[in-house]
């Protein structure tokens, strides 16, 4: 992968190539882990995120004539619309839009929308994209290209618009304007980042706290571990669990799951059936580990995480039975190796897991995790440290 310092001059490269534009700004937004919190988002429930260095790019140049131009080094065509057509276009001709585009013309859209400002009073705009985050491997490059947009945008048009108003914008361009039902955690992440912190939020009144993760103080580093494994199933998978969620939390009388204690749990146990117990179970959890991992944080340092990172893998695994072969291995093998914890990461079926682990054992971890994925006839994984990291912004 390449250094951000060499994404931001690629940028600016395409801008030049597409728009004949040179020495144009830059404006960033970063990827993101997820540390602990996995399917809580949708429960009303809590998360730990944090942004990391593999960030998208954007060069930006004005243009007199209403239009806006996106090109990226990802897709050989610019897409070119008029400003006044957006309101046209999203959501309901979002299919004429070549996918990729509707990222970032989705942003433009959402944020003039979110702003109440009228597309003919702003200017038009080339945009040329440049990226270091992996696509795919769950450290979502989709809020980076929205954040870097939106960060952009707003500034070059003079909208004063909070992070938090961003982070809605690039999730209503999600949603609506590509048209993928996700959450707004990862926009959060991508907005808020700091470096050695990671983003503490509320999915239900969107609070969000960023806390000092203090890593690099511990000597420890997070890895992540792409086991490259993309399940059919995922997306039936992910209804059926959702599905899960709202049949426990009607059958206790409450909007979400996350207004249920595990003490509610009990109660729980006569009104529902086996599995919805465990899916419940899962989520009633995992929000209280992400409590717990706040907490141990503050009082004790994050070397002290590694139980609750472990805990929150076993109920992955048991309880809501997500993860895959490949991610027990990887998390098995960590541990082995003396990681600190480890758990699966993302939405499950595959995907990538992740592993605390002390600098001085990073390569002891990497190996033994790769051997072992060669010992199971497993397709080797990327394996590669993340670094807590500023959240979008203009570079410098
Ligand atoms: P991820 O887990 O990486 O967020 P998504 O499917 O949510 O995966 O988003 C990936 C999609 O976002 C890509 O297929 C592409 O359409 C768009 N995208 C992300 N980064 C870029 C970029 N730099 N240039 C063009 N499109 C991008
Ligand atoms: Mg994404």
């Amino acid at each position: 992968m390449t250094t951000p310092i060499d994404t931001a001059t690629a940028a600016r490269t395409l801008l030049t190539e597409v728009a004949g534009a040179v020495d144009a700004p830059t404006w960033s937004a970063p990827g993101r882990v997820n540390l602990i919190g996995e399917h809580t988002d949708y429960n009303d429930g809590f998360v730990f995120p944090f942004a990391i260095e593999y960030r998208t790019h954007v060069a930006l140049a004005t243009r007199g004539d209403g239009m806006i131009r996106v090109a990226s080094t990802f897709d050989e065509t610019p897409v070119e619309v008029a400003l006044s057509e957006l309101d046209d276009l999203f959501p309901a001709r979002r299919d004429e839009v070549t996918e990729w585009a509707r990222y970032p013309l989705g942003v433009a859209w959402a944020l003039l929308q979110a702003a109440g400002v009228d597309a003919s009073t702003v200017t038009g705009v080339d945009l040329a994209f440049a990226s270091d985050v992996p696509v795919g491997a769950g450290l979502s490059s989709s809020a980076a290209i929205e954040g870097a947009t939106a960060t952009a945008l707003a500034e070059t048009w003079g909208i004063d618009l909070d992070r938090v108003e961003l982070a809605k914008v690039g999730r209503r361009a999600e949603n609506d304007a590509v048209g993928a039902p996700t959450g707004i955690m990862d926009q959060m992440a991508s907005m808020l980042g700091r470096a050695d912190a990671a983003t503490f939020l509320d999915c239900r009144s969107l609070d969000a706290q960023v806390i000092d993760l203090g890593f690099a103080a511990a000597g420890l580093e997070l890895l992540v571990m792409d086991t490259g494994v993309k399940h059919s199933h995922a997306t039936g998978g992910y209804g059926e669990r959702r599905a899960a969620c709202e049949r426990a939390a009607a059958a206790l009388g409450v909007p979400a799951l996350r207004d249920v204690s595990t003490e509610d749990l009990e109660r729980l146990e006569s009104l529902v059936d086996e599995v919805t117990l465990r899916r419940a179970r899962h989520v009633v959890t995992e929000n209280q580990r992400v409590l717990d991992t706040v907490r141990t944080l503050r009082e004790a340092g994050p070397a002290a995480i590694g139980d609750v990172l472990v805990a929150s893998h076993v109920s992955m695994r048991d309880d809501f039975e997500i993860s895959v072969p490949e991610l027990d291995t990887a998390v098995d093998a960590a541990l082995a190796a003396g990681a600190v914890g480890a758990r699966m990461t993302g939405g499950g079926f595959g995907g990538a897991a992740i592993a605390l682990v002390s600098s001085d054992s990073a390569e002891k971890v990497t190996d033994a995790v790769a051997s072992a994925f060669s010992d199971a006839g497993f397709a080797a994984p990327n394996i590669f440290t993340v670094t807590p990291s500023p959240g979008a912004g203009r570079d410098a």
